[in-house]
């Protein structure tokens, strides 16, 4: 299955500023009947939750009304080949959303006036999705990974290769490989017909979604003679390139995929880690912790954000002027209207989705966290003092 898009993402993030409730199930499909085994568990913890926020009747209503519309989606899935299922349900808001899954997630279910969306945000940032090219001389495959674990696209093959070399035998057999190796697939030239068709192909692919970069496989001769034809802005995308046989499945290409990733990660990481020490050494456009982060992506300042190991920040959203702040506000300084808690990693992502501002998260799983004690960072493109002096008074009480 394709991993989530942008827009599964975006039609959530357009709902902000309503009180209706939205229930937010996460459902490992991976365990058969697991979420029905699980929710009363998280029931009895949720119902709590919204009995004090909806008072007793109210909010058992809309649980039990959103939780059947949950179960059926559930049911419908049942058998399919997703590993989970985010769905959003609000039925005053007629919200009904469902993104299936390609990674595990556990059994979990939150009760608020916005979708509990950091599952869903933390995946989209933590590992990127890369384009895959693998090429011959006769044809190419492209595949995607989000992370390491690459996925079928889709194919293309050089015309003439049916008639000449395949009539009546299945694709991908070593017979047709060897028989041109010898004399054309190391010889593609920039001259080539199907490697025009292949930079079509590719180009074509990459404008239809967001990729972090490229992966050209195959022969080098190809391959460097294919990266010499690409468009400059998808030549600059190309983030590694490697010999590989041709196949057509994708678990073949795993291991080089998984490496090649996992290098432009590090490489990316320590350059985003040198340049941000280098900005808090001469505190030099750069924001920290989740105030400043949040203020600059309010304000469209920040070109950049950066997660230390931490996943839970405190932060507050007025109920009023929907404002957001870093920090556990009680009264939003502007409007004076009580603040309800949410979590400050959320609104970070969020917004920076919604502005198409960068993020990089370091892996949960480190040592040390680099960005101890901020926990957060952003670059900045200016300085607080370019914003409007009503917006930036107060921000940080
Ligand atoms: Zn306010």
């Amino acid at each position: 299955m394709m991993p989530m898009t942008r827009q599964q993402i975006e039609v959530l993030l357009d709902r902000l500023d309503q009180h209706d409730y939205v229930v937010s199930a996460y459902v490992d499909m991976t365990v058969k009947n697991g979420f029905a085994r699980d929710v009363d568990l998280h029931l009895k913890n949720q119902a709590r939750a919204a009995a004090e926020a909806l008072g007793p009747t109210q909010a058992r209503k809309e649980l039990d009304a959103n939780l059947e519309v949950i179960r059926q989606i559930v049911a419908d899935h049942a058998g399919s080949p997703v590993h989970g299922l985010a769905i959003f349900s609000s039925l005053p808001r007629g919200l009904r959303h469902v993104v299936p899954l390609d990674f595990e997630v556990e059994n979990h279910l939150v009760l608020d006036e916005e979708p509990f969306l950091l599952p869903l945000l933390e995946r989209w940032y933590g590992e990127a999705t890369h384009l895959i090219v693998l090429l011959d001389s006769d044809e190419a495959h492209l595949f995607l990974a989000h992370g390491g674990e690459p996925e079928w696209v889709r194919d293309l093959e050089r015309k003439d290769v049916q008639e000449d070399y395949q009539r009546d035998k299945p694709r991908f057999t070593y017979k047709k490989r060897f028989a041109r190796a010898q004399h054309e697939r190391l010889h593609a030239s920039v001259d080539d017909q199907f490697l025009h068709e292949v930079r079509e192909f590719v180009a074509e692919a990459w404008g239809h979604d967001h990729y972090a970069g490229l992966i050209l496989l195959g022969q080098p001769p190809i391959t460097a003679s294919l990266r010499r034809l690409l468009p400059r802005e998808l030549g600059q995308a190309v983030v590694g390139e490697a010999p590989h046989a041709m196949t057509a499945r994708p678990q073949d290409l795993s291991d080089d995929v998984i490496r090649i990733v996992e290098k432009v990660r590090t490489e990316r990481e320590q350059l985003l880690l040198t340049e941000l020490r280098e900005r808090w050494r001469r505190d030099h456009l750069v924001a920290s912790g989740p105030s400043e982060v949040l203020d600059a992506l309010l304000q469209g300042r920040a070109t950049q954000v950066i997660f230390g190991t931490h996943r839970d920040m405190q932060g507050a959203r007025c109920s009023e002027c929907g404002y957001r702040f870093g920090l556990p506000v009680e009264v939003c300084p502007y409007c004076l209207a009580a603040c309800k808690k949410v979590n400050a990693v959320q609104e970070i992502l969020r917004l920076a989705v919604r502005h198409r501002v960068p993020v990089h998260l370091v892996r949960r799983g480190a040592a040390t966290d680099p960005l101890a004690p901020a926990g957060v960072a952003a670059f900045l493109r200016a300085e607080a003092n370019w914003t409007p002096p009503a917006v930036t008074a107060g921000a940080r009480s």
